[in-house]
């Protein structure tokens, strides 16, 4: 399934009074790699982004899965642009307490997780504050049946009733029910518009959570603009079902989509 390209929405952003500008990091902004460390954002994506940023009624938030620490070491952006990270549970600053009950939830996960992944040197169980993630990307590239194995063991242990998200070759335990969605309908309430990008499953929270009556070329409709990172080349989960109205193929295109807003919306205040 072939989404619309976004460039219709371009007009309608542009001239929307007060504008949230919202993306995942990886898969959106940053090109996927084994290595999660190993990545630098797309440098056209980082230029426009910071432009978009300095215009005014217009702010930036990077909505990431990746603990906030971590987000940081890879993302070149900070203030005035807003990095979020833990799927919306770790913003700058703030974010949940855990319980002793949350915390013996995530310590019994990882225990679990670390004697799957135990002599599979591609496969790691990375700590967040919030989460603990199962990863198998490194190992799919060698030996795929035990990385799917791995994965489809980890989506048998027990929950009781904790939120547990798959994702491009990771599986995510989380100690707290705050989505990427819960994070950007409270934020959003502030804006006209709010434009939101992503690639993976997560992010089909936030998608759901925008109003996506189409937008109307007259900004006097509030509406939201949702696009899907729709990868064909990682196998990944871009082709599945999505609430976007619009689609880009690769985080290039998304380079591409972001600038031709920062020209449009920069000239729309000239
Ligand atoms: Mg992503």
């Amino acid at each position: 399934m072939t989404l619309p390209d976004p460039h219709d929405a371009l007009a309608y952003l542009a001239h929307a009074e007060t504008l949230l500008i919202c993306m995942d990091f990886d898969g959106t902004i940053c090109e996927l790699r084994p290595d999660a460390y190993a990545v630098t954002p797309d440098p056209q994506v980082i230029a426009a982004l910071e432009n978009l940023a300095a215009l005014p009624g217009t702010d930036v938030a990077i909505l990431s899965g990746r603990h906030l620490d971590g987000l940081r070491t890879v993302c070149p952006l900070g203030p005035p642009v807003t990095l979020v990270g833990s799927h919306g549970a770790e913003p700058t600053t703030g974010g949940p307490e855990l319980t002793a009950e949350d915390r013996e939830y995530l310590d019994g996960i990882q225990r679990e997780l670390e004697q799957l992944t135990q002599g599979h040197p591609g496969a790691f169980v990375e700590v967040k504050p919030y989460q603990r993630v199962l990863h198998v990307m490194r190992l799919a590239t060698t030996d795929p049946d035990a990385a799917a194995a791995i994965l489809e063991s980890g989506l048998h242990l027990p929950t009781h009733g904790r939120p547990v998200t798959p994702g491009h070759n990771i599986l995510e335990f989380s100690a707290v029910d705050i989505t990427k969605g819960s994070w950007l309908a409270a934020e959003k309430t502030r804006y006209t518009a709010t434009l939101f990008a992503g690639d993976d499953v997560t992010d089909e929270t936030a998608l759901a959570v925008l109003d996506t009556a189409k937008p109307h070329p007259s900004v006097s409709t509030p509406s939201d603009v949702g696009i899907k990172v729709q990868h064909s080349t990682t196998g990944g989960t871009g082709a599945s079902a999505t609430a976007a109205d619009y689609g880009l193929g690769s985080v290039a295109e998304v380079a591409d989509f972001l600038t031709a807003l920062a020209e449009a919306r920069q000239s729309a205040q000239g």
